[in-house]
C-alpha cells in the first residue's frame, strides 16, 4: 500500500507512534523512527522492522521541543530516503495540574512538543511534497483536541491548536495533492496512560480498576481502551491513495467519548 513511500513518525519508540511506524513498514514504507528510550531497545526494534519488512528504517533522537533538532531530523530523512512523503506528528507529553498551579515551564514544554514541533516538521517537508505533488500530514491529537477536561490546560490547548494547524495546512496545499488530517484518540493503554492510572490510583486511594472505569473511561461509551492497532489502521488508511479526498478532518477514535 505504501511501497516506495518514505515517512517520519515522531515519538515512535513507544505506544501509538511505534504501532504506526510498524504498520507503515509492514506496508512497504521506509520509516524514520524518533523518540526517547533505551538505546539498545530502540536499535533492536529498528533492525527488526528492517528485517521483517525489507524496508529502510532509521532512527533520529531529535527532541521535538527543539526546533533545530526537528529540522535536522527532516534533513536526515531526506538524505537517507531521498524524500519525505508522509509525516506523522505524534510525539506528545502531558502535565496535569490546576491552571493556577501549572508550572510555566510545563506549559512551554507541552506546547513546544505537542504543537510547535508539528509546525517545524511540516515547514521542513512541505516544499518537497509540493514539488512531487503528493504528501500526507497526519497529526495525532486527542479527544482533548475536541473537548476539554479540567487540569489539562496546556495539553488541551496544544491539541486544539494541532487541529487548527492541520486544517490550515490542508486548505493551503490541497491543490498540490497533499492532505492533512488529525486523529483524535480516546484513552489508549500505552505507557503514557499506564503512568496516569498508577498516579490517580495513588492520589485517590482507589484500585486501578476503579480509576479505569470511573475516571478514564467515564465518557468513553465503549468502556474499553482504544488499541494502538486501531489508531495505526486509521493512520495507514489516511496515508493511502484511497484517502486522497479526506483532508482537514479531525477524526475521533474514542469509543463515543466526544459525542457522549
Ligand atoms: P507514549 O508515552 O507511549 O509515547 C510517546 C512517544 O513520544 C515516545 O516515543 C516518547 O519517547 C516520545 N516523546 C516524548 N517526548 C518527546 C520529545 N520531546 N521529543 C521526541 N519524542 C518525544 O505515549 P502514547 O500514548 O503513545 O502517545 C502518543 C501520542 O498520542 C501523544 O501525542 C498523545 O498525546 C496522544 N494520545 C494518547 C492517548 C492515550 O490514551 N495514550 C490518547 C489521546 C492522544
Amino acid at each position: 500500500m505504501l511501497n516506495g513511500k518514505a515517512a517520519i513518525v515522531t515519538g515512535s519508540t513507544s505506544g501509538i507512534g511505534l504501532a504506526i511506524a510498524t504498520a507503515f513498514a509492514a506496508h512497504g514504507a521506509d520509516v524514520m523512527l524518533n523518540g526517547f528510550g533505551d538505546a539498545n531497545a530502540i536499535e533492536t526494534a529498528r533492525v527488526q522492522l528492517e528485517r521483517e519488512h525489507g524496508v529502510r528504517v532509521r532512527y533520529n533522537p531529535a527532541d521535538m521541543g527543539v526546533p533545530q533538532d526537528v529540522r535536522r531530523m527532516a534533513q536526515q530523512a531526506i538524505d537517507a530516503f531521498g524524500k519525505v512523503d508522509i509525516v506523522v506528528n505524534n510525539a506528545g507529553i502531558q502535565h496535569v495540574a490546576p491552571i493556577d498551579e501549572q508550572p510555566d515551564d510545563r506549559w512551554d514544554a507541552v506546547i513546544a512538543i505537542n504543537l510547535s514541533s508539528a509546525f517545524h516538521l511540516v515547514k521542513a517537508v512541505l516544499p518537497g511534497m509540493k514539488a512531487r505533488g503528493w504528501g500526507r500530514v497526519i497529526n495525532v491529537a486527542s479527544a482533548h483536541g475536541l473537548v476539554a477536561s479540567p487540569f489539562k490546560a496546556p495539553y488541551v490547548a496544544a491539541k486544539h491548536g494541532l487541529i487548527g494547524l492541520s486544517k490550515t495546512v490542508a486548505v493551503e496545499v490541497a491543490e498540490h495533492g497533499i492532505t492533512s488530517n488529525t486523529i483524535c484518540p480516546g484513552y489508549v493503554k500505552t505507557p503514557l496512560v499506564e503512568g496516569q492510572i498508577a498516579e490517580q490510583a495513588k492520589a485517590h486511594g482507589i484500585p486501578a480498576e476503579n480509576v479505569i472505569r470511573d475516571v478514564l473511561l467515564v465518557h468513553q461509551a465503549r468502556k474499553r481502551f482504544v488499541t494502538v492497532e486501531e489508531i495505526a489502521a486509521l493512520a495507514l488508511f489516511l496515508a493511502s491513495d484511497a484517502a486522497a479526498s479526506i483532508t482537514a478532518a479531525a477524526l475521533a477514535v474514542d469509543g463515543g467519548w466526544t459525542q457522549h
